[in-house]
């Protein structure tokens, strides 16, 4: 029997060849899995295979990780250094010094006449660490621009600030390994076996072996809530009043572990005052879920001798996605649930090195998670750089989102963008393609000369990719792992690495200070500023070569350490000065933007497995493209028969902002109010998206806005369609 495949030829696995395997860290998403890349007897990567020994995904990938040898010769890798006078001229190629000495001139030009902080520079989540650090390096002690930083602000800003406010530094406090101790978990807002399908995997491999409540809370019937136990659908953007509740329940039944909370917790009084508001029969009317369910959550939670949470965008892009990080460190701390086997608040990070960046970049400071905002770390790093202190500002600058109105209102003139793609990633983008049009120079530097942001540029920098080059990425549980390079850069890129240090060389500043000759030793000097005292991001005792060994290692891992630490917190004490976390009150104040007569549908988005991000690498993989090659969008069929719209048929849909269409795919994974539609595409969601900021991470509301949805000419979408997703 064939199954269906009878008549079919059968299917063919090629010998494609391999006569070595080279070890790497996947570089798309922060799970961090230890990968090989099979190399051809020409030296051609040809193929990947999970590494059998590794903690993280012990021999698995999944289907990114499995393509991703693929992406080293795809179609749109930029192989020249080009630049342009002016924008929409047509690129001239030139060599390296050429582009370098623009970049850096026209850098000091608008600096000399507008002043330092008029150039901007936005990277990424996806370079190597000791590129974070070389670059943190270039800005902080030699450009001088404090209008710096990541577009991890899109991702994870509110986790970083909501573990900031509770525990006193960022660093998510748990591992995967926790998934074989707890005995409860809430994923909020995370659709984990499509974002992060090899977590999913060691979660599920953890279920079989001992069965535990599973509970997902999330708008949508993604594929986790299918699979859970319990499935909150909660009103978007109402997170924080669920939380609180759960918390009431907690306090209120005496379930609340109170010598914990004497402990390792300040803040007690006020927070218990504040969750005094939010009883379950209140919370329901604002967040959807029932009052029984509200306490039997709580109660399941509170009683598991280990419960954890973990979450991803559906808590951090909101506007109260830091509160709600916050409320979800409330939680386990009030049920005594941090630092122990099985009992965390995890953050699961989004791309490969989103912790990287985090921890090295100085983006929202200084190296090792040293603030700009303390004397003494700016003297510390001043004098490690052989940088006059007085050049670091006395407070971080503007954040990615706050860049842009900068760009508008003539604050800034220069934008450098490295390995990110606002134009499709931003919210609202046809604001986002006005602003860039204000600007008097904009430099690229990627990977892929097709990404959309290069059509303002006036100079494009061909970045090297991946395993091309040599570094580490931390992962979402801090461990820290290792890309081996396996072939040359493609044409005349170049790493990251070089780009950034060759510039530093166009000062005389930079001239003057000691920048490393290649990764290993940024590395080397990373550990030389890790070390110290209750310095909690302590990397000194590791090595490339021990990293490799141990298939990545857990800071912190002190010099003479021999296992790295898996959880952080384990004491109960923790960053803030009192040596506790602080409980936080936090009342919710409604202030998205709702569904109403003319806009009566939610707009939510999400990511599919098999695209990353803007679909610069995986746009181009056949294996993953053919899967969700345009962009759909799903909407209950009740509503869909009640509109008179069809299933595969196009539908135009309208925001306050703009328009898009898209294909309709009917399902009950959304509810009868509201749609989803996948973020990847470009010229697409953002171009619908509203982007209101949480107001202590600046981070955007992506997934709370509101749409109509019109009839369109089949033909003229169907056009349009293929028109717009043309590379
Ligand atoms: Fe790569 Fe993430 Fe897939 Fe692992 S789960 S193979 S890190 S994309």
């Amino acid at each position: 029997m064939l199954f269906g495949r009878k008549n079919k030829n059968p299917i063919i696995i090629r010998d494609k060849g391999v006569v070595d395997w080279k070890y790497s860290t996947c570089g798309y998403c922060s799970t961090g899995c230890s990968i090989e890349i099979g190399m051809n007897e020409e030296g051609v990567p040809v193929t990947t295979r999970g590494v059998g020994g590794a903690d993280v995904n012990r021999g698995k990938l999944c289907i990114k990780g499995l393509t991703e040898a693929q992406i080293f010769d795809s179609v749109g890798r930029g192989t020249t250094p080009k630049v342009r006078e002016k924008r929409f001229d047509n690129w001239q190629d030139t060599n390296w010094d050429t582009a370098l000495d623009k970049t850096a001139a026209e850098f000091k030009r608008i600096q000399e006449k507008y002043g330092r902080d008029s150039v901007a520079i936005v990277s990424t989540g996806q370079i190597m660490t000791e590129e974070f650090y070389t670059l943190g390096k270039l800005v902080r002690g030699v450009i001088g621009t404090n209008n710096y930083d990541g577009n991890t602000t899109l991702c994870m800003a509110s986790a970083v600030s909501g573990y900031k406010r509770s525990f006193g530094s960022d660093g998510p406090p748990g591992c995967y390994g926790d998934f074989e101790h707890t005995e409860c978990l809430i994923a909020f807002g995370s659709n984990l076996p499509e974002q992060h399908p090899i977590i999913y995997w060691r979660l599920k491999e953890a279920l079989e072996k001992r069965k535990f409540p599973l509970i997902v809370v999330d708008p949508r019937v993604t594929m986790f809530a299918q699979f859970a136990d319990m499935h909150l659908p909660i009103t978007p953007g109402t997170d924080l009043v669920l939380l609180n509740s759960l918390a009431h329940v907690i306090l209120k039944e005496g379930l609340a572990d109170m010598d914990y909370i004497a402990r390792s917790c300040s803040n007690y009084e006020k927070f218990a005052a504040t969750i005094e508001d939010y009883d379950p029969v209140s919370a329901a009317k604002i967040c959807g879920i029932d009052e029984d369910t509200i306490r039997n959550v709580a109660r399941l939670y509170a009683n598991a001798n280990a419960a954890m949470s973990i979450w991803t965008m559906g808590i951090n892009q909101s506007t109260h996605g830091s509160d709600g990080v916050c409320a979800i460190n409330n939680l386990n701390l009030i049920t005594g649930n941090i630092g122990k086997p099985g009992g965390t608040s995890l953050s699961i990070t989004g791309q490969n090195n989103a912790m990287g960046t985090r921890e090295w970049s100085s983006t929202s400071g200084l190296p090792g998670y040293r603030l700009l905002e303390k004397p003494e770390h700016r003297e510390e790093v001043a004098s490690f750089w052989g940088v006059d202190p007085e050049f670091f500002p006395p407070k971080r600058g503007l954040t990615e989102t706050d860049i842009f109105p900068a760009i508008e209102t003539g604050q800034i003139k220069a934008l450098w963008l490295v390995a990110t793609n606002p134009m499709t990633s931003m919210p609202n983008s046809a604001r986002i393609r006005k602003t860039f049009e204000k600007l008097e120079f904009c430099v690229v530097q990627d990977c892929y000369q097709d990404v959309e942001t290069t059509q303002y540029a006036n100079v494009y920098l061909p970045g090297a990719l991946w395993a091309e080059k040599q570094g580490c990425f931390t992962n979402t549980e801090r461990r820290v792992n290792l890309t081996r390079p396996v072939v040359k850069p493609i044409g005349d890129s170049k790493s990251d690495f070089w780009i950034f240090t060759q510039l530093a060389k166009r000062w005389e500043q930079g001239l003057k200070m000691s920048f490393p000759e290649d990764t290993e030793q940024a590395f080397e000097e990373m550990k030389q500023l890790s070390k110290g005292e209750n310095r909690m991001l302590d990397i000194s005792g590791m090595s490339y070569d021990l990293i490799e060994q141990k298939r990545g290692i857990q800071w912190p891992f002190r010099e003479g350490q021999d296992e790295g630490s898996p959880r952080l917190y384990t004491e109960g004490v923790f960053q803030h000065a009192d040596g506790k976390a602080k409980l936080m009150d936090m009342p919710y104040i409604e202030n998205n933007e709702r569904p109403c007569e003319d806009f009566p549908f939610w707009l939510n988005s999400g990511r599919v497995v098999e695209h990353f991000h803007t679909r610069t690498k995986t746009g181009k993989v056949g294996n993953c493209n053919k899967f969700s090659p345009t962009p759909y969008m799903e909407m209950n069929p009740d509503a869909a028969t009640e509109l008179g719209i069809k299933h595969m048929s196009y539908v135009r849909l309208v925001s306050r902002r703009g328009d898009a269409v898209v294909l309709v795919q009917t399902t009950q994974r959304v509810a009868r109010d509201m749609v989803f539609i996948p973020m990847h595409y470009h010229d697409c969601v953002n171009r619908l998206s509203l982007g209101l900021l949480d107001p202590h991470s600046r981070q955007p509301a992506f997934k709370q806005s509101s749409v109509r949805i019109e009839h369109i000419d089949q033909k003229e979408a169907a056009r349009m369609n293929v028109d717009m997703r043309a590379f």
